[in-house]
């Protein structure tokens, strides 16, 4: 899951970025408005966290822009301002929820799994795939009846598979997901993370397409 956070507040920042990579996201974090467009324009993310007062570009038009172009990920708006105007005024041009700072960190993560939920088209919080069950809020795993403890790269390679149930994820897709910009990816990181998954959950757990990528087989 990666995750874009547009916020000019370095503190604020901070405090994002370090609790949403404990929680094993891939997150890039951007500080004004241009960047943000930039960042939408060239990399699919889970889901965006826009501040809305921005130096340049405001929140709100990086906002406009992206519903203009059809683009539909899921943005979760903050703002300090604590009046009903902007808050409506988020919502009315394409946001999916709001925040009012301060917020608590517990609370956004919350709502991030509602919000990728609902973008999945998932009702029910519990993911289960045949002989794999996943609870995205306590991150715990259970296959075949057995708790497996996953790193948190594994996890987030695991629940991308589940998440596209059926579906096969090529190698960049998986990329994608797992690392933000900054990281250096080894050529063959996925594969070694396959490799991992396979030895703790079982070696047909996830099938490899040739020449295509991954799938999870249930
Ligand atoms: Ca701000």
């Amino acid at each position: 899951m990666r995750i874009l956070l547009v916020e000019d507040d370095s503190m604020i920042g901070d405090a994002i970025v370090d609790g949403l990579k404990s929680e094993g996201y891939a997150v890039d974090w951007v500080k004004d408005g241009n960047s943000a467009t930039i960042a939408l324009d060239t990399t699919e993310f889970s889901l965006v966290i826009l501040d809305l007062g921005l130096p340049g570009r405001d929140g709100l038009n990086v906002l406009k822009d992206l519903r203009r172009r059809k683009n539909h990920t899921p943005v979760l708006i903050t703002t300090a301002r604590d009046t009903v105007s902007d808050k409506i005024e988020g919502l009315d041009a394409g946001a999916d929820d709001y925040l009012i700072k301060p917020f608590d960190l517990d609370e956004l993560s919350a709502r991030i799994r509602a919000l990728l939920r609902r973008s999945a088209g998932r009702a029910d919080p519990i993911i289960e795939r045949g002989r794999l069950t996943i609870n995205p809020t306590t991150r715990e795993v259970i296959f075949n009846g057995e708790s497996v403890i996953l790193s948190s790269k594994e996890y987030a390679l695991l629940f991308a598979l589940a998440e596209r149930n059926g579906i096969v994820l090529s190698r960049a897709q998986l990329e994608e997901k797992l690392y933000n910009y900054d990281s250096l990816i080894g050529s063959n990181a996925i594969e070694v993370h396959i490799h991992h998954l396979r030895k703790k959950l079982s070696d047909d757990s996830i099938k490899t397409v040739r020449g295509v990528g991954y799938v999870l087989e249930t």
